[in-house]
């Protein structure tokens, strides 16, 4: 039986500022969640989101009080066992709040395999790879800072794939940052973009049309969630590969995306899912429409990442590789045994349920921080 329900916000500085279009963080504000049950199994689950309400429509604030206040409810003195009974409650009851309900159905099911003695992959299909591409998002701003940033990551043969956030500056001005990066780098690594829906459709022909002739392989969400027509023109223009990933918010954004034809790859975030069973969901229909597959983030530490890398060890086909580096961005730890990243790959935890620990004590001392 499902017992008591946690929620616990951590405030974290980052290594240095990360710049997105729609942001600047210098902190990431973790949303944790702990499931306690009657047979002294607990569970974990994150909902972290991007810079309070920049990004998404649920701060950490917000998911917090919503968990307390009408979703715990529901879920004390329910069958702890029951995972998918407690989840179809929750998603029949609760409209929206799909980070909410992540982190929610991550600590069930966290709860659930460390019952049955298994790796939370064995509950969600089963694995069949123990190890992630790992890319890394360069977002100083400054071009000579990020070209020495990959070329410190190369060297230590943690990441061979960069991803640049743009759409803050002139197209003009971000596609130069972008191609002295390319060119410093050259085929060593695998350069990306992500527009964060920064550009107008005329912005985006631009500028991708340069991007595609310097030799970057993906453009992210160039254009608003909203307009997928755009997208789908971009994607029928562009030889150069084309992800969805603000436009997908679970399952039926994916079909209505699939429909269209508008993308060639989709962004699978279990947050933005509302869940790891309907982030399985995203990722099926992407698999019968031929698009290709990326595990996203949003800069979970390590608990929303081993979420995330569970559910992508599942996947058949992961062309497109992961981008699950958020403990790497921040300055504290909140896991016992940090994640493991060598050779360029996140190894997918092997113990029972996340396989992570939590660090009580060092949550302890980032709750008094964070106040
Ligand atoms: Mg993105």
């Amino acid at each position: 039986m499902i017992t008591n329900i946690e929620t616990t916000l951590v405030e974290v500085p980052t290594i240095r500022p990360h710049k997105l279009s729609v942001a600047t963080m210098n902190t990431q504000k973790l949303v944790l969640v702990r499931v306690s049950c009657d047979d002294g199994i607990q569970g974990w689950g994150e909902a972290t989101t991007i810079g309070g309400l920049a990004y998404g429509e649920e701060s950490p604030e917000s998911i917090k009080a919503n968990i307390d206040t009408h979703i715990a409810p529901l879920l004390v003195g329910m069958e702890a066992s029951q995972v998918a009974r407690a989840m179809a409650k929750i998603r029949k009851t609760i409209q929206g709040n799909r980070f909410a309900k992540c982190a929610i159905e991550t600590a069930l099911l966290d709860a659930q395999a460390r019952r049955l003695r298994v790796p939370l992959s064995e509950l969600l299909g089963g694995r069949v790879r123990d190890a992630l591409p790992v890319a890394w998002t360069l977002a100083s701003g400054d071009t000579s800072r990020d070209i020495a940033e990959a070329e410190q990551m190369l060297e230590a043969r943690r990441h061979n794939i960069f991803k640049l956030k743009i759409g803050l500056r002139g197209v003009d001005e971000d596609v130069a940052h972008v191609l002295a990066i390319k060119r410093a780098l050259g085929e060593r690594a695998s350069v990306r973009v992500d527009v964060n829906q920064a550009w107008s459709e005329l912005d985006a022909v631009r500028g991708i049309a340069a991007l595609q002739d310097g030799g970057i392989d993906l453009v992210e969400q160039p254009v608003k969630a909203v307009n997928v027509a755009a997208l789908r023109r971009l994607k029928d223009r562009f030889d150069v590969a084309i992800m969805a990933d603000e436009a997908l918010h679970g399952p039926d954004d994916a079909m209505a995306i699939a429909r269209l034809d508008a993308a060639d790859v989709y962004a699978v975030k279990i947050t933005q899912s509302g869940g790891l069973t309907p982030a399985l969901e995203v990722a099926t229909v992407a698999r019968l429409n031929g698009i290709g597959l990326y595990g996203g983030t949003m800069l979970e530490g390590g608990i929303g990442t081993a979420a995330t890398a569970h559910v992508c060890a599942t996947f058949a086909e992961l062309a497109w590789g992961t981008e699950l580096f958020g403990p790497l961005l921040l300055t504290e730890e909140v896991l016992l045994e940090p994640l493991v990243y060598k050779d360029f790959m996140l190894q997918v935890p092997t113990g029972y349920g996340l396989g992570v620990e939590v660090d009580l004590d060092k949550l302890r001392f980032l709750q008094r921080r964070s106040h």
